[in-house]
């Protein structure tokens, strides 16, 4: 393999960026440039992945809906042969109260990459996709054959959208070839502790609430709602390490390098297949960090659903991927980047 071949990352101070950028390092196959205009991130990320790859990333901070920005790092970047692309305004209750900037920014910045693909004849395209493409769904485990059900918020939609230019281009532009991966629920940090999820914005995902509370940022928590119809009441969902996750991009890549793709549009689930419930996920936290934390059960959170969880069969036969990170390292690496981040404050 050409030791110059360059993936651009966006996002690539974000969670799921950061640590991905890691993994590709850590292959040296590849030389990595990102793209992050840090609206939900930090520049001192970089600081952290070379602390832990001993590598310097580049990175372009630019606005991906900005064209001729974007252009520009074609022109400079001559050996990009594929893009992983993270970046996207995420969090879903925003997205219901602020629709443009989600239609805006998530749609824009796809399709100004996605016509670069073609101007700058970059042969791999991976995107960051979401299972919220499935909506409500009562049917688990829930396969990628799995039509797409009523996005239960702006944000779905853009994902959904997404997936649909993305394989409309590939009809129209055979030479494009490209993978979805639809992320169940990313949770975890790297194990040196030293990145992980660190959104400038106030938490809304669990585990980080959940650390938050443990550490006193947050006084209490919510439990959202115990009358669903599962073993506890509570919801269930498929938490998946953060590194397995990046790893699955990498086996993504090489899949689409290697040409063992059988459509120029592929699908892939990303979580464990195991559904736990909150209050599993925070007895795991309880037991790893020997902290008691401070709950109330309260209403159920609108828009939720009662229980989703990954096929995973797909990813783990045509990737070749498999999550090795158990539920208790989730949590443990959750606690060990709160204390991190606590040392700086
Ligand atoms: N959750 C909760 N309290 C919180 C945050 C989340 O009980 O403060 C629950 C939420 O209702 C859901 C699960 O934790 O069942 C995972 O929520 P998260 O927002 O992390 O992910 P998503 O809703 O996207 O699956």
């Amino acid at each position: 393999m050409n030791s110059k071949n360059t993936i651009l990352v966006t996002g690539g101070a974000g969670y799921i960026g950061s640590h991905t950028i890691i993994e590709l390092l850590g292959t040296s196959d590849f030389k990595v440039v990102s793209v992050d205009n840090f609206s939900n991130s930090s520049a001192k990320t970089f600081e952290r992945i070379e602390k832990i790859t001993e590598k310097k990333v580049t990175n372009y901070r630019i606005d991906l809906c900005n064209k001729t920005d974007l252009e520009q790092i074609f022109e400079t970047e001559k050996n990009i042969i594929g893009i992983i692309h993270f970046a996207a305004f995420k969090a879903v209750g925003e997205s219901v109260l602020h629709p443009h900037k989600y239609y805006y920014n998530n749609i824009n910045s796809l399709l100004n990459i996605l016509e670069c693909c073609l101007k700058f004849n970059i042969p791999n395209f991976i995107f960051s996709s979401s299972c919220s493409v499935y909506g409500n769904i009562s049917k688990l485990p829930v396969k990628e054959d799995t039509p797409f059900g009523k996005a239960e918020s702006p944000y779905a939609y853009t994902k959904q959208v997404g997936e649909e230019m993305i394989k409309d281009y590939t009809i129209a532009f055979p030479q494009l070839h490209t993978i979805a991966l639809r992320y169940f629920n990313p949770v975890g940090s790297h194990i040196t502790g030293l990145i992980g999820e660190s959104p400038l914005n106030k938490a809304n995902n669990l585990v980080p609430i959940i650390t938050q509370t443990a550490i006193g940022k947050i006084k209490q928590m919510t439990v959202f709602g115990n009358d669903y119809p599962t073993r506890d009441g509570t919801c269930i969902r498929d938490y998946i390490h953060v590194t397995d996750i990046a790893i699955a991009h990498i086996k993504a890549l090489m899949y689409l390098m290697e040409k063992k793709n059988k459509s120029n549009f592929s699908i892939f689930n990303l979580g464990t297949g195991e559904g736990v419930s909150v209050l599993e996920a925070i007895s795991a936290f309880e037991k790893t960090s020997g902290e008691k934390l401070n709950y109330i059960i309260g209403d159920k959170r609108p828009g939720d659903v009662g229980a989703i969880y990954s096929d995973t069969e797909k990813s783990e036969k045509e990737l070749g991927w498999k999550p090795r990170f158990s539920l208790d390292e989730m949590m443990e690496t959750a606690w060990k980047w709160e204390l991190e981040q606590s040392k700086k404050n």
